[in-house]
């Protein structure tokens, strides 16, 4: 088909957000190459990779940030975080602390992506390797705690041997286009592309 009469497709942001080591980079890296690499580089700043899907006979173009969750990393990631349409807030079932974190991730990213109506943002929770067989955080903390926080979806993960990792990501795209009917309109109207949504050269930072 000619370009001009390709079906559109809604372009989508999700960032991952999360402690350092956590697996942020190993769960895109699981979905958009249905790969496990457990000796990827370390995320500086920020990453980004698109993938297309289908979700409920949506047909979206979902592009996924990855960020460096290091506090030393603040001032470089932070200016990504505008234009996010969900936020994926990402801990480790193994390690307690990432899971107390998810409170301090909340709020930078709601101050930094100037999200006007923090309760109706879609945020999905992500309690990453699964796998590991010592397991920190219950469950039940954490859906308790995504009740108090404004109902987010939780999903248990793992990058590893890639269990619900892309159910989360499929969630995360029904949350969005849930969101005020903004369905209709982004599949029909959306002619958002890469330069609007993202800084040309993220490495450039
Ligand atoms: P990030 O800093 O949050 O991006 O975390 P990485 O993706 O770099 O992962 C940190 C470490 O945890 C690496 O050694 C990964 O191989 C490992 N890892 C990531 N996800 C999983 C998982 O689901 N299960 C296990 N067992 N290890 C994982």
């Amino acid at each position: 088909l000619p370009a001009a009469m390709m079906p559109k497709s809604a372009l989508l942001k999700v960032i991952l957000l999360g402690d350092g080591g956590v697996g942020k980079s190993s769960l895109m890296n699981r979905y958009v190459t249905n790969k496990f690499d457990s000796h990827l580089f370390h995320t500086i700043g920020v990453e980004f990779l698109n993938k297309e899907l289908e979700v409920d006979g949506h047909h979206v173009t979902l592009q996924i940030w990855d960020t460096a969750g290091q506090e030393r990393f603040r001032s470089l990631r932070t200016p990504f975080y505008r234009g996010s349409d969900c936020c994926l807030l990402t801990f480790s079932l193994d390690d307690g602390q990432s899971f107390l974190n998810l409170n301090n991730w909340k709020k930078e990213f709601t101050y930094y992506a100037d999200v006007k109506d923090p309760d109706n943002f879609p945020f999905v929770v992500l309690g990453n390797k699964l796998d590991v067989p010592e397991r920190q955080v219950s469950g039940e903390d954490v859906r308790q705690w995504c009740r108090e926080n404004g109902g987010h979806p939780y999903f248990e993960t793992s990058a590893k041997d890639a269990t619900n990792v892309a159910s989360a990501f499929e969630e995360a795209v029904r949350r969005i286009l849930a969101l005020d009917d903004r369905a209709d309109h982004l599949i029909h109207t959306n002619t958002v592309d890469l330069q609007k949504k993202s800084p040309p050269d993220p490495t450039c930072c």
